[in-house]
């Protein structure tokens, strides 16, 4: 099987369906395969089950909030969001957490790959279920994010050996990209840079100089030199397009730059053809996402940036809305696609809404905190372990809502100009 031939399965947002194509070309998981060929067969009733219940729930939805029970009083202002964070949860006829919490099966150590579509591999068994996006073909490997130093040396031999399978002629690592500068974003950067080499020119092969070409956003190369990281880890060649592009491997390749997001500094990778972004940790599917309010990260950038990223993003359509179409490999977690990323930016909006509610009354951190508000997320994003809490998380939203006299808006919306 070639590296660009692809089915349903590899797309699927759910990781476990995403083994369907290892590195060895096995189908594996068929029991899982099985289960969601029913699932993708009736995704047309799915879909008018969920819009009929949809229409026969509307009054409803206008009078009380799906979850006025476990809101805290008078925080319905994010009604609307809820009721599209329902929609999406239930119109689509998928479990969305379907598989989400199972990446623990890879917790043994090793390092996995497969295909998530077209060039793009997906590199997992990192902590903290930290993903390393690699992409291969007839240029070489373009690698997004190294993960921890301690796992580089693994990192290294597995990009090698999916290079010497899938790659073309040339099979060096030729690129990297850092998302952000968080230590298991950039701690292999040393190993794989220098299991790489430098494009010098515009042709591969005779000048080649040792070291891949490392790349960040300017912003969070600022960040590192100053938080005094060893120079082997820093990025060569830093960013401040908004926008980026050049080609490798068949496809354009888009860097984005949100102006603030989780920090002033996030990297999108966008992979043209594949149809794959590589998005950091602007999604964490794993938990509520982090915000590095040190260096410069609000909860309305990262909203922002959500609303954008959703746009770079086209839906699955076969008689109807299907899982896949453009696949995002999130900062953490398993994969998504662009009903679930809408599922996901809901979810934070509805967050927000709420603790800025709560701000714009005058209610402290402490009271906020006091409330619960994320109580009804929690099961799924309330992760507890790897230091970032649910507390922690309402905690730098509070923060870097607009406070006193300059009061936020209730309900999230994107400011003009952006
Ligand atoms: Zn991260």
């Amino acid at each position: 099987m070639s590296a660009t031939q692809k089915s349903l399965a590899q797309v699927a947002p759910d990781q476990s369906a995403c083994m369907g194509r290892t590195m060895d070309g096995n189908r594996k998981n068929n029991v899982r395969r099985s289960v969601r060929r029913p699932m993708r067969a009736s995704t047309l009733v799915g879909w008018l089950m969920g819009a009929s219940a949809l229409l026969a729930s509307l009054p409803a939805a206008a009078q009380t909030s799906p979850s006025t029970s476990v809101l805290p009083n008078g925080a319905v202002n994010s009604r609307s969001n809820q009721w599209e964070y329902d929609f999406y949860r239930q119109s689509w006829g998928y479990n969305f957490y379907f598989g989400s919490a199972d990446q623990g099966k890879y917790d043994d150590g090793e390092l996995h790959a497969w295909n998530v579509q077209g060039n793009v591999w997906m590199i997992v068994g990192l902590p903290e279920r930290a993903n390393v996006v690699v992409q291969i073909g007839n240029d070489g490997v373009l690698v997004v994010d190294t993960g921890t130093a301690e796992m580089a040396p693994k990192l290294l031999a597995l990009i090698k050996k999916l290079a010497a399978r899938y790659a073309g002629d040339h099979d060096d690592i030729r690129w990297v990209v850092n998302t952000s500068g968080e230590p298991d974003h950039i701690g292999g950067n040393k190993v794989i840079r220098e299991g790489g080499k430098q494009i010098i020119g515009i042709s591969l092969g005779a000048s080649d100089l040792p070291g891949a070409t490392v790349m960040s956003s300017q912003n969070t190369l600022n960040h590192l030199v100053d938080s005094g990281t060893p120079d082997d880890l820093l990025p060569s060649e830093a960013h401040e397009e908004s926008v980026y592009s050049w080609y490798f491997n068949d496809e354009a390749v888009t860097l984005h730059q949100p102006r603030i997001a989780n920090s002033d500094g996030n990297l999108l990778v966008q992979f043209r053809r594949s149809d794959v972004i590589a998005v950091g940790d602007l999604v964490n599917a794993s938990s509520y996402p982090r915000i590095d309010v040190k260096n410069g990260g609000t909860i309305d950038g990262l909203l922002t940036a959500l609303h954008d990223l959703r746009d770079l993003m086209a839906a699955g359509y076969h008689n109807g809305p299907i899982e896949g179409g453009t696949i995002i490999v999130p900062g953490h977690g398993r994969l998504m696609d662009r009903a679930e990323l809408l599922h996901y930016t809901y979810m934070v909006q509805i967050l927000r809404n709420r603790i800025m509610y709560y701000k714009n009354r005058g209610k402290s951190l402490q009271q906020v905190m006091a409330m619960n508000v994320t109580g009804d997320f929690d099961g799924r994003w309330g992760k507890s372990t790897g230091g970032w809490t649910p507390k922690d998380f309402v905690k730098v939203v509070y923060e870097t809502l607009p406070a006193g006299s300059s009061k936020g808006p209730d309900r999230f919306f994107i400011p003009s100009g952006e």
